[in-house]
């Protein structure tokens, strides 16, 4: 982190009074739901995937956080904004594309929320996501972002900077807002065709969690009445980043990269059965 950054979050964490305390610290037993616990706890593929669906290939959904924990970080954004904007202080907004939300990293949630991605969400990555470097996440960036009719209403198509971003409704009341996938790609592929097995559409439920590689290509559809809160967090690895620097190969990932090698093989296989029957000087059809 740089400097002046570092600088800009002492200086919200220094004049902003916290609401809730109790969101400061990992209180798992508050903050999730028993089922999410339970698989966390016995921490094996079969536990992750007894509370999980994966309604299209290495994206998971499934029940995470208590509607008393959703119901106090709603309560706890709220004041912050409302903070911000009785302090006339200049905030960050969470990333280029949302003017509405905030980074919950900036004003005291970082340790709690580098706890949930150590204690919680990279257990399930190292199952799911090894070969993005989900064993490995290191960093994060928490924040919210707030969809409705009077703020951001939609979110084009993109990927996050992050290898696996979990992605939890937190409410309030809405309608439309729906999440839609269009396959995991590499920088030199983000723009590529889709297929259609990689078309996914998720309506959010309050509490319930969407986890995906952050290379999978998505966007939200606009929320057409209410307001929508959700709750991001993009995991990182600076394993994986600094690999990548040096791996040109994204085929174990990338959907495109994989199609060019399997029709790559294709060709050569089709290349070599064409020389063995020349050899043979019977070529048949
Ligand atoms: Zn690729």
């Amino acid at each position: 982190m740089v400097q002046r950054h570092r600088e800009y979050r002492q200086k919200i964490i220094s004049h902003y009074q916290p609401v809730h305390k109790e969101l400061y610290t990992m209180q798992a037993a508050q903050f999730f739901v028993p089922s999410f616990l339970k698989a966390i706890n016995e921490n094996t593929e079969d536990s992750f995937r007894s509370i999980m669906a994966e309604p299209a290939p290495g994206i998971y959904t499934f029940e995470m956080l208590q509607p008393y924990f959703c119901e106090l970080l709603l309560s706890e954004v709220e004041t912050f904004e409302r903070w911000v904007i009785e302090t006339n202080f200049r905030i960050m907004r969470p990333n280029t594309m949302n003017r509405y939300g905030c980074v919950l990293d900036d004003f005291g949630l970082e340790t709690m929320l580098d706890k949930l991605m150590e204690d919680f969400i990279r257990p399930m990555s190292r199952v799911f996501f090894p070969e993005v470097g989900g064993s490995t996440l290191d960093s994060h960036h928490g924040f919210v972002v707030e969809y409705g009719t009077d703020k951001d209403s939609e979110l084009g198509f993109h990927v996050d900077d992050s290898e696996v971003t979990l992605n939890v409704c937190l409410g309030k009341q809405f309608s439309g807002g729906e999440l839609f996938f269009r396959g995991i790609r590499c920088d030199k592929h983000v723009n590529s065709e889709t297929q259609s097995e990689e078309i996914f559409d998720y309506s959010h439920v309050p509490g319930h969690a969407v986890l995906h590689r952050g290379r999978n290509r998505h966007g939200a559809r606009a929320t057409t009445s209410g307001c929508r809160v959700n709750l991001l967090l993009w995991c990182r690895s600076s394993v994986f980043r600094e690999l990548k620097k040096y791996q040109k190969d994204s085929s174990n990932w990338c959907g495109e990269c994989q199609r060019e090698k399997k029709e790559r093989q294709r060709q050569s296989i089709a290349a070599t059965k064409l020389e063995l029957l020349k050899r043979d000087g019977k070529p048949t059809s």
